[in-house]
């Protein structure tokens, strides 16, 4: 294989495309909407690093949280864009950590980092602007963030410099099936692409609307799930650490009873965001298989729910601080929790790299690494990993 054509720019396709180009390959992005216009473009950036790595995902995240300082140093030197990593730790005032913080330190016991449990005094001082302050909560030194857009600007330009080819704005891009074993990729207008063969591979990044791009391929559909979520934009001045909690009033709960955890975010030039871990507004519109061309647009439902959530801590005038709001579909592999990764089966000149539900921003560039490392030098991608035959 000389080349690869990569579906797909949000995190996933862009860290492949990097390590591609630096391992010497002709590499192709192409994209149907412009770069970053799906699930990276709104996510809040935040780095969390695991509990344990006793599972091939948490040793997969493990790497990831290691890789990400030196990662995001020579991003920026190559393109010239501050990513903003910012290893800012963490305060957890969920309501779990509230009941039983000890038990919550416990668990933290081997995240690297120091944990310590903080009084309501401490909270308060910590965190002053918040209306009411919990009893108890943790002080975890081991999280970061990343400013996801300037992250996506810093690996379109690098990659862009290293000389992949990339094309946007092209509508959604087929991947069919011919004959036993082979594939071709169909575009939806008059365009011309480059054709896969022993000489090119593909690689299938294309989030959650992956489902649809392969939709005729066997295996299919991808198991992927959409988990719609948003966040919104506050005037508040930034806090000095990431702040997890959940609603005060009356928890939100996604389809399958996982209540939503809400995160207040140090956003990049001072502000801060707002966002939440589970589904909310477009949840009820997506069906698998749907090939929808346009990008995700935040909704009136998902905007009251942040707005409620923001009052719930920082009192009743906070919707007139609100500068922004975005939202975005992220891809749940349904099969194993972790993300699918691997050659697609039956189908040799094919290859996923989707199902990184919360984490993509997070484990994107290491699956990028055992992506590549696969196809160049045939190393192992874990079971867990890789798609049902
Ligand atoms: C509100 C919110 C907050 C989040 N916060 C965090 C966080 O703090 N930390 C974290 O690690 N993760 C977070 N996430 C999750 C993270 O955003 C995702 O895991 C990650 O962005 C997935 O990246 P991706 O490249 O697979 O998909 P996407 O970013 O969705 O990119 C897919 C790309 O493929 C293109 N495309 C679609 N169909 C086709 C086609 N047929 N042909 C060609 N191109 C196509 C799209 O235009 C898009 O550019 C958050 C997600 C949301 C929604």
């Amino acid at each position: 294989m000389r080349a690869v054509t990569v579906l797909g720019g949000g995190i996933v396709g862009l860290t492949l495309a990097r390590e591609l180009r630096r391992r010497g390959l002709e590499v192709e992005l192409l994209d149907s909407r412009s770069i970053g216009t799906g699930a990276t473009g709104a996510a809040t950036g935040i780095l969390t690093p695991p509990q344990h790595a006793r599972t091939p995902f948490y040793q997969l995240r493990t790497r990831a949280w290691q890789m990400w300082p030196e990662y995001a140093a020579k991003l920026s030197a190559e393109s010239g864009i501050d990513v903003g990593y910012l290893r800012c730790g963490a305060i957890d005032i969920r309501e779990r950590t509230i009941r039983n913080p000890q038990r919550e330190l416990r668990k933290l016991r081997d995240s690297g980092g120091r944990v310590e449990v903080l009084t309501r005094d401490q909270i308060r001082q910590l965190l002053p602007d918040l209306v009411r302050s919990p009893e108890a909560g943790l002080l975890v030194e081991m999280e970061a963030r990343i400013d996801p857009l300037a992250t996506i600007e810093a690996l379109r330009r690098s990659c862009h410099g290293a000389g992949v080819n990339i094309r946007e704005n092209l509508g959604p891009i087929r991947i069919e099936p011919i004959g036993a074993g082979g594939i071709t990729l169909v575009a939806t207008g008059d365009i011309e692409l480059s054709q896969p063969s022993e000489q090119r591979s593909v690689i299938l990044a294309a989030g959650w609307e992956s489902v649809s791009a392969a939709l005729a391929v066997a295996p299919s559909p991808l198991p992927l799930e959409p988990v719609p979520g948003e966040a919104i934009a506050l005037d508040l001045a930034a806090p000095a650490h990431l702040v997890h909690f959940n609603l005060l009033r009356e928890g939100f709960r996604d389809p399958s009873g996982n209540r939503s955890i809400y995160s207040w975010i140090p956003a990049p030039g001072g502000g801060s965001w707002l966002g939440n871990s589970v589904a909310s507004g477009n949840r009820v519109d997506r069906t698998v298989g749907d090939p929808s061309s346009d990008a995700v647009e935040p909704t009136a439902e998902g905007r009251e729910e942040l707005v409620e959530v923001a009052r719930s801590i920082f009192g009743e005038d906070v919707e007139s601080r609100i500068t922004g709001h975005r939202a975005g579909i992220r891809p749940k592999a349904t099969r194993h929790g972790g993300p699918l990764l691997g050659r697609w089966p039956g189908r040799p000149q094919l290859w996923v790299a989707t199902g990184h539900y919360r984490a993509g921003l997070l484990i994107g560039p290491a699956t990028a690494t055992m992506v590549v490392d696969s196809m160049l030098d045939g190393a192992p991608i874990p079971e867990q990993f890789q798609l049902p035959c």
